[in-house]
């Protein structure tokens, strides 16, 4: 069966780890028609919109998209469109896993938390505006919609997924309306899953427990800003940005992207790590009714890493992002 998949390479390190990913997915014999597109600083200099029409019309068409890191100016410029894909898609939850891979010299061995987070309000609906030269003001907007059906996605995901437990992450004590609203709407679906152990906890608080005490956190949900913050943090408990994936999942369709950004500081040197794409590109084929071909993935990645077959820099190694991906695909078809 033929696949037809959006592509967003991005910029940054995007294409060096999009290509790598491509061929990663290739070795798995899948068919796949890529609809390809620019996005975000490339699209700007070309169509002058960082989000064309045309993309967004892509994902809706072919309901599921693979998007490589794209870079936001940061205080300046155009919005983010990784917050603009969300929201115009309704994409609600970003599913981020952080798992322990053998392998991999952290600090932890047996981290397995998936941070589930609220992908399209809070701070992050950018309604912000100067005051003048001397105050600027941001406003978070938390709804009870939003709330109750990202606790509802957490709370089905941790049931199939076999989970035993759902932390959420709030400041409740400090914003007593909007933190407020959301908790009071995930105790309310916490209460239909009895089977699954329910805790609440501050941010501040939980981020100091994370790096104590990692291995007894097992689905984190969070709105949107903490969400953010929380999944670097339990990127950095497995080995750092180059491994953790990620999906943006709305009602009928799903973006796939790792949780790092466009890392410029190593952009074009063939170094940086695919894993956290290709991850995301397994996580995507599972979506599509490929599971075999995703645990292939997986199962390949987990060998090459494992044995320290061919490592990239941010894992310790000295293998470029070519070599790391053609031994990932040699793994593939061994398997
Ligand atoms: P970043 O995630 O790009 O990089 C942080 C650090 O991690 C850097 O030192 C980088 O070299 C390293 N790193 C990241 N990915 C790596 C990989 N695959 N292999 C090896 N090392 C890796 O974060 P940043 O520097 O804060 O952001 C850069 C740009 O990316 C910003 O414009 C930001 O807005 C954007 N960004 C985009 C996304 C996205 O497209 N989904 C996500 C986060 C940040």
């Amino acid at each position: 069966m033929m696949h037809r998949i959006t592509l967003i390479p991005g910029d940054g390190i995007g294409p060096e780890i999009t290509k790598a990913t491509l061929e990663v997915v290739e070795a798995t014999g899948l068919k796949v028609e890529w609809e390809i597109f620019e996005a975000g600083t490339c699209a700007i200099e070309k169509y002058k919109n960082p989000l064309p029409d045309e993309v967004i019309n892509s994902i809706r068409r072919n309901g599921v998209c693979l998007k490589g890191p794209t870079t936001t100016p940061i205080a300046e410029g155009f919005r983010s469109i990784n917050v603009a894909l969300r929201k115009e898609l309704d994409l609600f939850a970003n599913v981020r896993p952080a798992k322990s891979l053998e392998g991999i010299n952290s600090h932890y061995k047996n981290v397995d938390i998936v941070v589930i987070r609220e992908n399209t309000e809070d701070l992050y609906c950018g309604v912000e505006h100067r005051i003048g030269d001397f105050a600027a003001e941001s406003i978070k907007i938390i709804t009870a919609k939003a709330s109750t059906r990202i606790a509802k996605f957490a709370f089905e995901y941790a049931k199939r997924e076999g989970r035993k437990k759902v932390t959420a992450v709030h400041k409740a004590n400090i914003m007593k309306l909007t933190d407020g609203l959301f908790l009071e709407c995930v105790r309310n679906v916490s209460k239909e899953y009895p089977d699954i152990i329910y805790e609440e906890i501050i941010v501040d608080n939980m981020c100091m427990q994370l790096v104590r005490n990692p291995e007894i956190y097992d689905v984190i949900l969070c709105p949107n800003l903490y969400g953010d913050i929380i999944s670097d943090l339990c990127a950095g408990l497995v080995g750092g940005l180059g491994v953790v994936p990620g999906a943006n999942i709305g009602d009928n369709l799903a973006v796939f992207e790792a949780v790092h950004g466009s890392a410029p500081d190593i952009a074009g040197k063939n170094i940086a790590n695919p894993t956290a794409l290709i991850l995301s590109a397994a996580q995507m084929l599972k979506y599509i009714g490929e599971s075999e071909r995703g645990r292939k993935i997986e199962k390949a990645l987990e060998i090459v890493i494992k044995e320290k077959l061919c490592l990239t820099p941010d894992l310790g190694g000295n293998a470029t992002t070519e070599e790391f991906s053609i031994k990932i695909c040699e793994k593939i078809k061994e398997l």
